[in-house]
């Protein structure tokens, strides 16, 4: 109901809009209206209201959310149906309970705060409230368990291109972390269900790190992560760069779905920083850590790497560039 007035009282642009049409197009009473405008002010809209014209927005809130991201968005499958938090444990398990219980294709989770965001093997995620975009995807995607590695690498070039579009250069560490200066900016954390042979669904979390600065970051942080506002050099609207991001998200994934990976696979070379570079690997399978130089990715998004004992796929581990 909200998001609907929001969207009217855009569409009005310049003009007011009277209590009383608002009232006749949703079906409610003036007073319902005014108490809607109320809340909406309190979400941080600024709304001029005069008694004989009614209202006109003045500005909206930088904030995550439906009546900001969905009016206008130009996607048919991602942010669809989305669900908004002020402030969950993780969007990730919020996701996860969504989408045991049906959620569609695309149904996105955003949150302007998680109190505690998840990486890999239960490291947290630092996603302090209205600095950055804390979101995760339910993709219900009709290709094999092989590939959902692959929809990892697809939502940080769907990220990179967002990023590509803001000017902002993207630098994508294997498999899925978008740095600046060797820091890292966004993280990407994917959970799957599934049975043998088959996706039930896919979750991606990610964590983009938008407007903190260098010292507002948790000392253990500081030197290990950055945000897109420390590359900008100023703030950057949350709200358009998500939008941008869903749009991209929603191309690439589309695109996926019909024609596979072959494209998603180009780009993500085409930003990333970690093939002929001299890496260190430790591999998730069994913790073992190795040397060599990083040649390739391959078909099914592993890396492959040179190594003195010739060349090894390494399909998901941790990699530092030395
Ligand atoms: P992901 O793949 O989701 O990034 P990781 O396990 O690589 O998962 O990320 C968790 C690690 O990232 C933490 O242990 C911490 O060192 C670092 N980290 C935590 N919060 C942030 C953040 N907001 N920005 C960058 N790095 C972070």
């Amino acid at each position: 109901m909200r998001k609907t007035i929001v969207e009217m009282l855009k569409n009005a642009g310049e003009n007011f809009i009277s209590g009383e049409s608002i009232a006749g197009d949703l079906g409610i009473s003036r007073t319902a209206v005014w108490k809607h405008i109320q809340k909406l002010r309190e979400n941080g809209y600024e709304i001029i209201s005069s008694e004989r014209r009614g209202y006109k927005l003045k500005d909206a809130p930088d904030l995550l959310l439906p009546s900001e991201i969905q009016i206008g968005l130009k996607t048919k499958i991602v942010g669809v149906d989305m669900h908004y938090h002020p402030s969950v444990d993780s969007t990730n398990r919020v996701a996860k309970a969504l989408a045991y219980h049906g959620a569609m294709d695309g149904t996105i989770v955003v949150a302007e705060e998680q109190t505690f965001g998840k990486g890999r093997l239960e490291r947290k995620f630092y996603s302090p409230r209205g600095k950055g975009i804390w979101f995760s995807v339910i993709l219900r995607p009709n290709f094999l368990p092989k590939d959902a590695p692959k929809c990892t690498l697809m939502a940080a070039v769907a990220v990179a291109e967002a990023m590509d579009r803001f000017n902002l250069k993207p630098e994508i560490k294997w498999p899925n972390d978008i740095l600046f200066d060797g820091r890292k900016i966004v993280g990407i954390l994917t959970e799957i269900t599934g049975e043998l042979g088959k996706i039930t669904y896919l979750v991606i979390g990610v964590g983009i790190n938008v407007n903190i600065s260098r010292e507002e970051f948790p000392e253990d942080l500081r030197d290990i992560a950055a945000s897109l506002s420390e590359i900008k050099g100023e703030n950057i609207s949350r709200v358009k760069f998500f939008r941008a991001v869903l749009e991209e998200f929603d191309k690439l994934y589309l695109q996926v779905s019909e024609n596979g990976f072959d494209d998603v696979l180009n780009r993500w070379k085409k930003y990333n920083v970690t093939l002929g570079k001299n890496i260190r690997v430790i591999s998730a399978g069994d913790g073992e850590n190795f040397t060599g130089k990083a040649v390739d990715l391959n078909e099914d998004g592993a890396l492959v790497v040179d190594t003195v004992d010739g060349l090894r796929t390494v399909y998901a581990g941790d990699v530092s560039i030395r």
